[in-house]
């Protein structure tokens, strides 16, 4: 088997192997990595998935891009450590399905991608005897998701900035309660400013040797995993399976780039729903073959998929024949007729999100936070639009108790999960710097001062 190599967005001549792209994060030239061949699946291997647990079904799917360059007991193993939670596929009304993607630690889909990621490195990491310092700036969700996909793991310290305002008490504390090699530190200032000191630090040559990472949502070992979950509600719903409809909550794509990354393995697909909040710069893409980035984005109740322009827009196209640079401009224009032919996209307001929540509660008994509702909603207006008779899954990628407010003021009932209530018990521990660069790189002397 060759290994499969990956190639820049931006075009950078230079193709780099699964360890070099994870450990790079972003390719040189500022392009997305994307793997140069989607293999595909032999359709009775993806059968014989309905006999498998998760982490094997994540085995078949993950090897081809990992290649040799991971053994395949130790991958095994790895992905048996990463999805030790459920899946849950519940029925809401005949032939249409929520796949619920919130049982991991902190409670939201991006787990899958995170523990993934984090155990992918650590193996790197060990063999080659070196240590690694991820810093990433977070608004809420991928902090918590990535600290705690890091916390424990050996040659690996996660330093988290966030805006300290501008976080929830429980966000929050999904990264200050940990400890041991996760250092959260407060930022007297907003997101934006959280990532501008960790863009300044990349290019820092005093702090190269802290060998200084990111664990961004580009990097190719948080997208990869995203597959995998597709193909795993294909094999448990089984004979009925036909060819499935997913509707996604979108907001940088990331999610929506592993189903399409699983339809080119050989997924028995009709086609994905793009439901993003009104941030819809996407949605009037497909209509109008325009894009125009929406700075800033707009405040929406599913806030984490509040993003103006999503970075992942740049595989989407490249997917399609087309060519996007890391700032929106379109340099090649994709196919937008295949496009249409695979995607449907559809922004739906807040206003819209609450209804949904509302009517899929009080009909079915079925809670659904934001996000989760955003992509219900999606499906609903396909099924308006289209006549499609196939089955439907609809993405949950938040657990109700991690968004309490819109619930309890919709439906006066108020989610709980213990992994988030014990969280009010835990203590917290954390550093306070302002917005300035100096400070970031004391408080960063102070922990890995010793590090040569
Ligand atoms: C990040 C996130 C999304 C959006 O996923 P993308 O891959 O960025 O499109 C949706 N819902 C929740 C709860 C999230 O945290």
């Amino acid at each position: 088997m060759n290994p499969i190599l990956y190639f820049s967005t931006n075009g950078d001549p230079q193709k780099v192997d699964f360890k070099q792209a994870l450990l790079a994060g972003q390719a040189p030239d500022k392009g997305l990595y994307m793997p140069e061949l989607i293999p595909r699946l032999d359709a009775d291997l993806i059968a014989s998935f309905s006999d498998m647990t998760y982490p094997e079904i994540a085995y078949e799917v993950l090897r081809p891009y990992v290649g040799e360059l991971i053994h395949e007991d130790r991958l095994i193993a790895l992905l048996k450590d990463a999805y030790d939670f459920e899946v849950p596929l519940e029925e809401v009304f005949p032939g249409k399905h929520i796949m619920r993607l919130d049982r991991g630690p902190t409670c939201s889909f991006k787990d899958f991608a995170a523990r993934f990621m984090g155990r992918t490195i650590e193996h790197f990491l060990k063999e080659e005897g070196r240590s690694m310092v991820i810093l990433t700036a977070t608004s809420g969700d991928t902090g918590s998701a990535v600290a705690h996909a890091f916390y424990g793991l050996e040659k690996i310290d996660v330093v988290v900035l966030f805006p300290r305002d501008e976080v929830t008490v429980r966000q929050r504390k999904q990264m200050t309660t940990l400890g041991d090699n996760v250092h959260p530190l407060a930022v007297r200032g907003k997101f934006d400013d959280c990532q501008a000191l960790v863009k300044r630090a990349f290019t820092d040559p005093e702090l190269a040797r802290m060998n200084l990472s990111s664990a961004n949502s580009i990097n190719i070992g948080r997208l990869l995993p995203q597959a995998v979950y597709y193909f795993y509600a294909a094999s448990r719903l089984g004979p009925e399976g036909g060819r499935l409809v997913f509707s996604v909550p979108s907001g940088n794509f990331g999610d929506l780039m592993g189903g399409l990354i699983a339809m080119r393995m050989g997924l028995p697909m009709r086609r994905f729903i793009a439901a993003t909040n009104e941030n819809d710069e996407f949605p009037r893409f497909m209509k109008t073959g325009v894009y125009n980035p929406i700075r800033p984005s707009r405040n929406c109740i599913s806030n984490a998929m509040n993003v103006g322009h999503p970075s992942n827009l740049a595989r989407l196209f490249s997917l399609y024949g087309g060519w996007m640079d890391e700032t929106g401009v379109v340099k090649r224009a994709p196919d937008l007729a295949a496009m249409k032919g695979d995607l449907f996209a559809v922004s739906i307001t807040d206003a819209e999100t609450r209804v949904a929540m509302k009517d899929v509660y009080e009909r079915y008994s079925i809670v659904l936070e934001p996000h989760g509702a955003v992509g219900w909603a999606g499906l609903m207006r396909y099924l308006h639009e289209v006549e499609d008779w196939n089955p439907c899954v609809s993405l949950e990628t938040a657990d109700p108790a991690k968004f309490p407010k819109e619930i309890v003021d919709l439906m006066g009932i108020e989610p709980k999960r213990d992994a988030i209530s014990s969280l009010d018990l835990l203590v917290e521990s954390y550093g306070h710097i302002g917005d300035d660069y100096g400070e970031l790189k004391r408080e960063l002397f102070s922990i890995f001062g010793d590090r040569t």
